[in-house]
Protein backbone atom coordinates (compact mmCIF):
# COMPACT_ATOMS: atom_id res chain seq x y z
CA UNK A 1 0.00 0.00 0.00
CA UNK A 2 3.04 2.58 1.04
CA UNK A 3 4.71 1.27 -1.38
CA UNK A 4 2.21 1.09 -4.08
CA UNK A 5 1.41 4.95 -3.07
CA UNK A 6 4.70 6.06 -3.25
CA UNK A 7 5.22 4.74 -6.17
CA UNK A 8 1.96 6.53 -7.54
CA UNK A 9 3.12 10.01 -6.16
CA UNK A 10 6.90 9.86 -7.70
CA UNK A 11 6.44 10.88 -10.92
CA UNK A 12 3.96 13.87 -8.87
CA UNK A 13 7.05 14.70 -6.68
CA UNK A 14 9.46 14.50 -9.70
CA UNK A 15 7.46 16.59 -11.81
CA UNK A 16 7.14 19.37 -8.56
CA UNK A 17 11.27 18.50 -8.53
CA UNK A 18 12.01 19.31 -11.98
CA UNK A 19 9.92 22.08 -12.08
CA UNK A 20 11.45 23.97 -9.23
CA UNK A 21 14.82 23.12 -10.54
CA UNK A 22 14.18 24.53 -14.31
CA UNK A 23 12.62 27.74 -12.51
CA UNK A 24 15.71 28.18 -10.34
CA UNK A 25 17.42 27.57 -13.63
CA UNK A 26 15.24 29.72 -15.58
CA UNK A 27 15.91 32.73 -12.73
CA UNK A 28 19.77 31.91 -12.92
CA UNK A 29 19.59 32.75 -17.08
CA UNK A 30 19.38 36.39 -15.49
CA UNK A 31 16.11 37.54 -15.23
CA UNK A 32 16.40 39.63 -12.34
CA UNK A 33 19.61 40.73 -10.28
CA UNK A 34 18.28 38.65 -7.44
CA UNK A 35 17.47 35.61 -9.00
CA UNK A 36 21.10 35.42 -10.11
CA UNK A 37 22.66 34.88 -6.35
CA UNK A 38 20.79 31.58 -5.60
CA UNK A 39 21.39 30.41 -8.98
CA UNK A 40 25.19 30.61 -8.73
CA UNK A 41 24.44 28.85 -5.45
CA UNK A 42 22.06 26.46 -6.57
CA UNK A 43 25.44 25.55 -9.27
CA UNK A 44 27.44 25.10 -6.02
CA UNK A 45 25.36 22.40 -3.92
CA UNK A 46 24.97 20.49 -7.26
CA UNK A 47 28.82 20.55 -8.10
CA UNK A 48 29.56 17.06 -7.36
CA UNK A 49 26.88 16.09 -10.17
CA UNK A 50 28.06 18.60 -12.54
CA UNK A 51 31.00 19.32 -14.71
CA UNK A 52 33.50 21.12 -12.46
CA UNK A 53 34.21 23.00 -15.42
CA UNK A 54 30.66 24.56 -15.60
CA UNK A 55 30.36 26.05 -12.43
CA UNK A 56 32.24 29.31 -13.58
CA UNK A 57 29.88 29.48 -16.78
CA UNK A 58 26.58 29.48 -14.31
CA UNK A 59 27.90 32.05 -12.36
CA UNK A 60 29.20 33.99 -15.59
CA UNK A 61 25.72 33.36 -17.30
CA UNK A 62 23.94 34.97 -13.78
CA UNK A 63 25.91 38.30 -14.33
CA UNK A 64 25.63 38.25 -17.78
CA UNK A 65 23.28 38.08 -21.08
CA UNK A 66 19.97 40.04 -19.62
CA UNK A 67 18.96 40.27 -23.26
CA UNK A 68 19.45 36.30 -24.33
CA UNK A 69 16.46 35.87 -22.36
CA UNK A 70 14.09 34.71 -25.05
CA UNK A 71 16.22 32.19 -26.09
CA UNK A 72 16.63 30.87 -22.68
CA UNK A 73 13.09 30.76 -21.43
CA UNK A 74 12.79 28.83 -25.28
CA UNK A 75 15.86 26.53 -24.06
CA UNK A 76 14.50 26.09 -20.52
CA UNK A 77 11.43 24.98 -21.81
CA UNK A 78 13.17 21.66 -23.23
CA UNK A 79 14.78 20.18 -19.75
CA UNK A 80 11.36 20.76 -18.80
CA UNK A 81 9.73 18.41 -20.91
CA UNK A 82 12.08 15.91 -21.10
CA UNK A 83 11.60 15.75 -17.05
CA UNK A 84 8.46 15.37 -17.21
CA UNK A 85 8.38 12.48 -19.57
CA UNK A 86 10.93 11.04 -17.32
CA UNK A 87 9.35 11.26 -14.97
CA UNK A 88 6.01 9.38 -16.24
CA UNK A 89 8.80 6.43 -16.38
CA UNK A 90 9.10 6.50 -12.64
CA UNK A 91 12.95 6.93 -12.23
CA UNK A 92 14.40 7.47 -8.79
CA UNK A 93 13.62 10.83 -7.75
CA UNK A 94 17.31 11.96 -7.33
CA UNK A 95 18.54 10.27 -10.70
CA UNK A 96 15.91 12.44 -12.16
CA UNK A 97 17.55 15.49 -10.50
CA UNK A 98 21.10 14.14 -11.68
CA UNK A 99 19.19 14.10 -15.07
CA UNK A 100 17.42 17.17 -15.25
CA UNK A 101 20.83 18.87 -13.84
CA UNK A 102 22.78 17.34 -16.34
CA UNK A 103 20.20 18.22 -19.20
CA UNK A 104 20.79 22.05 -17.93
CA UNK A 105 24.64 21.79 -18.17
CA UNK A 106 24.20 20.53 -21.41
CA UNK A 107 21.96 23.06 -23.14
CA UNK A 108 24.11 26.33 -21.17
CA UNK A 109 27.31 24.39 -22.50
CA UNK A 110 25.64 24.29 -25.97
CA UNK A 111 24.76 27.84 -25.30
CA UNK A 112 28.19 28.63 -24.32
CA UNK A 113 29.58 27.09 -27.91
CA UNK A 114 27.29 29.00 -29.85
CA UNK A 115 28.47 32.49 -31.28
CA UNK A 116 27.07 34.67 -28.93
CA UNK A 117 29.05 37.69 -28.63
CA UNK A 118 30.05 38.07 -25.07
CA UNK A 119 30.40 41.64 -23.85
CA UNK A 120 33.47 41.42 -21.39
CA UNK A 121 34.96 44.22 -21.21
CA UNK A 122 38.53 44.09 -22.61
CA UNK A 123 40.63 46.35 -19.66
CA UNK A 124 40.91 49.66 -21.31
CA UNK A 125 44.39 50.34 -22.35
CA UNK A 126 45.33 54.21 -22.12
CA UNK A 127 45.52 55.64 -25.73
CA UNK A 128 49.37 56.44 -26.30
CA UNK A 129 51.12 56.50 -29.46
CA UNK A 130 54.56 56.02 -29.03
CA UNK A 131 57.32 58.72 -30.43
CA UNK A 132 58.05 56.97 -34.03
CA UNK A 133 54.44 56.29 -34.87
CA UNK A 134 52.91 60.18 -33.94
CA UNK A 135 56.37 61.65 -36.12
CA UNK A 136 55.11 59.08 -38.91
CA UNK A 137 51.29 60.25 -38.31
CA UNK A 138 52.77 63.97 -38.55
CA UNK A 139 51.19 64.58 -35.30
CA UNK A 140 50.78 67.89 -34.97
CA UNK A 141 47.10 68.05 -36.72
CA UNK A 142 46.01 65.91 -34.16
CA UNK A 143 45.85 68.71 -31.50
CA UNK A 144 43.28 69.72 -33.84
CA UNK A 145 41.19 67.16 -34.77
CA UNK A 146 41.82 64.13 -32.18
CA UNK A 147 42.34 65.78 -29.34
CA UNK A 148 45.09 63.70 -28.38
CA UNK A 149 48.22 65.30 -26.23
CA UNK A 150 51.00 65.46 -27.98
CA UNK A 151 54.24 68.07 -27.62
CA UNK A 152 53.29 71.14 -28.33
CA UNK A 153 56.37 72.14 -29.34
CA UNK A 154 56.70 70.79 -32.89
CA UNK A 155 60.42 70.57 -32.36
CA UNK A 156 60.06 69.22 -29.03
CA UNK A 157 58.61 66.24 -30.96
CA UNK A 158 61.48 66.58 -33.54
CA UNK A 159 64.48 67.00 -31.64
CA UNK A 160 63.97 63.90 -28.93
CA UNK A 161 62.65 60.89 -31.03
CA UNK A 162 63.30 57.86 -29.20
CA UNK A 163 60.64 55.25 -29.91
CA UNK A 164 59.31 52.79 -27.65
CA UNK A 165 57.73 50.00 -29.31
CA UNK A 166 54.63 50.31 -30.93
CA UNK A 167 51.19 49.91 -29.64
CA UNK A 168 49.23 49.46 -32.74
CA UNK A 169 50.81 47.99 -35.82
CA UNK A 170 50.06 49.34 -39.09
CA UNK A 171 50.81 48.70 -41.86
CA UNK A 172 51.05 49.01 -45.96
CA UNK A 173 49.86 45.20 -46.39
CA UNK A 174 48.15 42.63 -44.94
CA UNK A 175 45.45 42.44 -42.10
CA UNK A 176 46.87 45.57 -40.95
CA UNK A 177 46.84 47.10 -44.15
CA UNK A 178 45.20 50.57 -45.37
CA UNK A 179 42.01 48.94 -45.68
CA UNK A 180 41.94 48.61 -42.08
CA UNK A 181 43.16 51.53 -40.59
CA UNK A 182 40.10 52.78 -39.79
CA UNK A 183 39.12 49.41 -37.65
CA UNK A 184 42.60 49.41 -35.60
CA UNK A 185 41.98 51.79 -33.31
CA UNK A 186 38.97 54.50 -32.22
CA UNK A 187 41.54 57.29 -33.15
CA UNK A 188 41.86 56.10 -36.87
CA UNK A 189 38.16 55.98 -37.89
CA UNK A 190 38.44 58.96 -40.05
CA UNK A 191 40.72 56.56 -42.06
CA UNK A 192 37.70 54.68 -43.01
CA UNK A 193 35.25 57.44 -42.45
CA UNK A 194 37.21 60.50 -43.96
CA UNK A 195 35.62 62.65 -46.78
CA UNK A 196 38.17 64.46 -47.33
CA UNK A 197 41.49 61.99 -47.57
CA UNK A 198 44.57 61.86 -49.43
CA UNK A 199 46.30 61.06 -51.14
CA UNK A 200 44.09 61.55 -54.42
CA UNK A 201 44.81 61.17 -57.90
CA UNK A 202 44.76 65.01 -59.03
CA UNK A 203 42.98 66.11 -62.04
CA UNK A 204 40.07 67.99 -63.31
CA UNK A 205 41.82 70.89 -61.66
CA UNK A 206 40.80 74.89 -62.25
CA UNK A 207 43.60 76.18 -63.90
CA UNK A 208 44.02 79.27 -61.95
CA UNK A 209 46.70 82.21 -60.70
CA UNK A 210 48.52 80.82 -57.50
CA UNK A 211 50.63 82.95 -55.59
CA UNK A 212 54.11 81.54 -55.46
CA UNK A 213 54.98 79.35 -52.17
CA UNK A 214 57.50 81.44 -50.40
CA UNK A 215 59.85 79.18 -49.46
CA UNK A 216 62.34 79.65 -46.55
CA UNK A 217 64.57 77.40 -46.24
CA UNK A 218 67.95 77.57 -44.91
CA UNK A 219 70.99 75.60 -44.35
CA UNK A 220 70.06 73.47 -41.37
CA UNK A 221 71.30 71.11 -38.89
CA UNK A 222 68.97 67.44 -39.48
CA UNK A 223 68.37 63.90 -37.76
CA UNK A 224 67.73 61.09 -39.61
CA UNK A 225 65.18 57.92 -38.25
CA UNK A 226 63.52 55.01 -39.36
CA UNK A 227 60.39 54.82 -38.14
CA UNK A 228 58.97 51.54 -39.32
CA UNK A 229 57.08 53.28 -41.75
CA UNK A 230 59.28 55.38 -43.62
CA UNK A 231 62.92 57.33 -43.89
CA UNK A 232 62.29 60.45 -42.13
CA UNK A 233 64.11 63.67 -41.71
CA UNK A 234 63.49 65.64 -38.52
CA UNK A 235 65.03 69.01 -39.36
CA UNK A 236 66.02 72.21 -36.94
CA UNK A 237 63.89 74.96 -36.28
CA UNK A 238 63.75 78.23 -38.53
CA UNK A 239 62.90 76.86 -41.76
CA UNK A 240 59.35 77.73 -43.23
CA UNK A 241 56.84 78.47 -46.07
CA UNK A 242 54.68 81.37 -46.45
CA UNK A 243 51.43 80.82 -48.25
CA UNK A 244 48.44 82.89 -48.31
CA UNK A 245 49.86 85.43 -45.93
CA UNK A 246 50.48 82.77 -43.51
CA UNK A 247 53.78 81.24 -41.91
CA UNK A 248 54.21 77.60 -41.96
CA UNK A 249 56.88 75.79 -39.91
CA UNK A 250 58.74 72.70 -41.17
CA UNK A 251 58.91 70.19 -38.98
CA UNK A 252 60.38 66.96 -40.48
CA UNK A 253 59.92 65.27 -44.52
CA UNK A 254 59.68 61.63 -45.61
CA UNK A 255 59.50 59.57 -48.20
CA UNK A 256 57.04 57.69 -50.05
CA UNK A 257 57.75 54.90 -52.54
CA UNK A 258 56.28 54.61 -54.69
CA UNK A 259 54.83 58.31 -55.13
CA UNK A 260 51.39 58.33 -53.26
CA UNK A 261 49.99 61.24 -55.31
CA UNK A 262 48.91 61.32 -59.15
CA UNK A 263 48.86 63.66 -61.49
CA UNK A 264 46.29 62.31 -63.95
CA UNK A 265 46.75 58.55 -63.14
CA UNK A 266 50.69 59.02 -63.05
CA UNK A 267 51.92 57.63 -60.45
CA UNK A 268 56.02 58.45 -59.68
CA UNK A 269 58.85 56.64 -58.47
CA UNK A 270 59.12 58.13 -54.98
CA UNK A 271 57.38 61.49 -53.27
CA UNK A 272 58.96 63.78 -50.77
CA UNK A 273 56.65 64.92 -48.25
CA UNK A 274 57.48 68.33 -46.33
CA UNK A 275 55.22 68.91 -43.23
CA UNK A 276 54.60 72.37 -41.73
CA UNK A 277 52.95 73.28 -38.98
CA UNK A 278 51.27 76.84 -38.32
CA UNK A 279 51.05 78.74 -35.05
CA UNK A 280 47.19 77.27 -34.91
CA UNK A 281 48.43 73.87 -35.50
CA UNK A 282 47.32 73.44 -38.99
CA UNK A 283 49.51 71.59 -41.27
CA UNK A 284 50.73 72.36 -44.74
CA UNK A 285 52.13 69.23 -46.92
CA UNK A 286 54.03 69.93 -50.02
CA UNK A 287 55.00 67.35 -51.93
CA UNK A 288 57.99 67.18 -54.32
CA UNK A 289 57.52 63.99 -56.85
CA UNK A 290 60.51 62.46 -57.56
CA UNK A 291 61.40 60.59 -60.82
CA UNK A 292 64.10 58.03 -61.92
CA UNK A 293 67.40 60.81 -63.33
CA UNK A 294 70.47 62.39 -62.53
CA UNK A 295 71.33 61.84 -58.47
CA UNK A 296 70.48 63.99 -55.97
CA UNK A 297 73.01 65.57 -53.43
CA UNK A 298 70.35 66.40 -50.96
CA UNK A 299 68.73 62.68 -50.75
CA UNK A 300 72.45 61.25 -50.71
CA UNK A 301 72.81 63.28 -47.85
CA UNK A 302 69.70 61.54 -46.07
CA UNK A 303 70.59 58.17 -46.65
CA UNK A 304 74.13 58.42 -45.94
CA UNK A 305 72.95 59.28 -42.70
CA UNK A 306 70.48 56.45 -42.22
CA UNK A 307 70.63 54.77 -39.10
CA UNK A 308 72.10 50.97 -38.53
CA UNK A 309 68.64 50.65 -36.57
CA UNK A 310 64.90 51.36 -36.86
CA UNK A 311 63.90 54.13 -34.04
CA UNK A 312 66.95 55.46 -33.73
CA UNK A 313 67.69 58.89 -34.74
CA UNK A 314 71.45 59.86 -36.13
CA UNK A 315 72.05 63.19 -35.86
CA UNK A 316 73.98 64.32 -39.33
CA UNK A 317 77.27 65.97 -38.64
CA UNK A 318 76.71 68.39 -41.85
CA UNK A 319 74.16 70.89 -42.47
CA UNK A 320 71.72 70.30 -45.42
CA UNK A 321 70.07 73.18 -47.53
CA UNK A 322 66.63 72.45 -47.97
CA UNK A 323 66.26 74.32 -51.23
CA UNK A 324 68.33 72.14 -53.09
CA UNK A 325 64.80 69.68 -52.65
CA UNK A 326 62.82 71.86 -54.62
CA UNK A 327 62.09 72.05 -58.17
CA UNK A 328 63.30 74.70 -60.24
CA UNK A 329 59.95 75.32 -61.64
CA UNK A 330 57.58 75.43 -58.81
CA UNK A 331 54.14 75.37 -60.22
CA UNK A 332 51.80 73.29 -57.94
CA UNK A 333 48.31 72.09 -57.55
CA UNK A 334 46.55 72.42 -54.03
CA UNK A 335 43.82 71.15 -52.25
CA UNK A 336 42.60 70.06 -48.91
CA UNK A 337 43.01 66.45 -47.79
CA UNK A 338 44.60 64.79 -44.71
CA UNK A 339 47.17 62.62 -43.36
CA UNK A 340 47.76 59.53 -45.73
CA UNK A 341 48.91 57.88 -42.63
CA UNK A 342 46.61 56.94 -39.49
CA UNK A 343 44.94 58.46 -37.80
CA UNK A 344 44.34 60.13 -41.54
CA UNK A 345 43.43 63.42 -39.36
CA UNK A 346 42.00 66.00 -42.21
CA UNK A 347 42.16 69.90 -42.88
CA UNK A 348 45.86 69.45 -44.01
CA UNK A 349 46.28 72.04 -46.62
CA UNK A 350 48.21 70.00 -49.59
CA UNK A 351 50.30 71.39 -51.97
CA UNK A 352 52.11 69.29 -55.24
CA UNK A 353 54.57 70.62 -56.86
CA UNK A 354 53.89 69.91 -60.44
CA UNK A 355 57.72 69.56 -61.30
CA UNK A 356 59.41 66.29 -60.32
CA UNK A 357 62.82 65.87 -58.79
CA UNK A 358 65.19 63.67 -59.93
CA UNK A 359 66.89 60.95 -57.94
CA UNK A 360 69.21 57.93 -59.50
CA UNK A 361 68.32 54.16 -59.28
CA UNK A 362 70.47 53.28 -56.78
CA UNK A 363 69.10 55.71 -54.94
CA UNK A 364 65.71 54.79 -55.14
CA UNK A 365 67.29 51.54 -54.51
CA UNK A 366 68.62 52.50 -51.42
CA UNK A 367 65.48 53.01 -50.16
CA UNK A 368 63.59 49.61 -52.12
CA UNK A 369 65.89 48.06 -49.98
CA UNK A 370 64.15 49.27 -46.48
CA UNK A 371 60.41 50.10 -48.04
CA UNK A 372 59.54 48.54 -51.03
CA UNK A 373 56.13 50.12 -50.88
CA UNK A 374 55.08 52.52 -48.27
CA UNK A 375 52.63 54.17 -50.14
CA UNK A 376 48.70 54.49 -49.31
CA UNK A 377 45.87 53.86 -52.22
CA UNK A 378 44.29 56.09 -54.03
CA UNK A 379 41.01 57.79 -51.99
CA UNK A 380 38.21 59.59 -53.88
CA UNK A 381 38.12 63.18 -54.36
CA UNK A 382 34.41 63.37 -53.60
CA UNK A 383 34.10 66.58 -55.65
CA UNK A 384 36.96 68.33 -53.77
CA UNK A 385 38.37 71.64 -55.39
CA UNK A 386 41.56 71.33 -56.96
CA UNK A 387 43.42 73.98 -58.25
CA UNK A 388 46.03 73.59 -60.88
CA UNK A 389 48.31 76.31 -60.36
CA UNK A 390 49.63 78.43 -63.71
ZN1 LIG B 1 53.83 61.30 -46.36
Amino acid sequence: MYLTLSDRLAPVFALAASLALVMSAYAADGHGERASEPAAEHGEAKEPRLKPSLKPDLKAEAKEGRDEGRSKQASGAQPKAEAASEARTSVPMSELRDLIDQKIAEVRSKREAAPVVRLRPKPRAPVRLDHAEKLAAISPLMNDTQGALLPSGAHGSAAGAHATGHDIHWAYTGATGPESWGRLKPEFQQCMLGKRQSPIDIRDGIAVQLDPIQFEYRPSGFRVIDNGHTVQVNVESGNGIVVQGRRYELLQFHFHRPSEERINGRQFEMVAHLVHKDIDGKLAVVAVLMENGKGHPLIQQVWNNLPLEKNTEQASMTQMDLNQLLPEQRQYYTYMGSLTTPPCSEGVLWMVMKNPASMSREQIGVFSKLYQMNARPIQSPSGRLIKDGQ
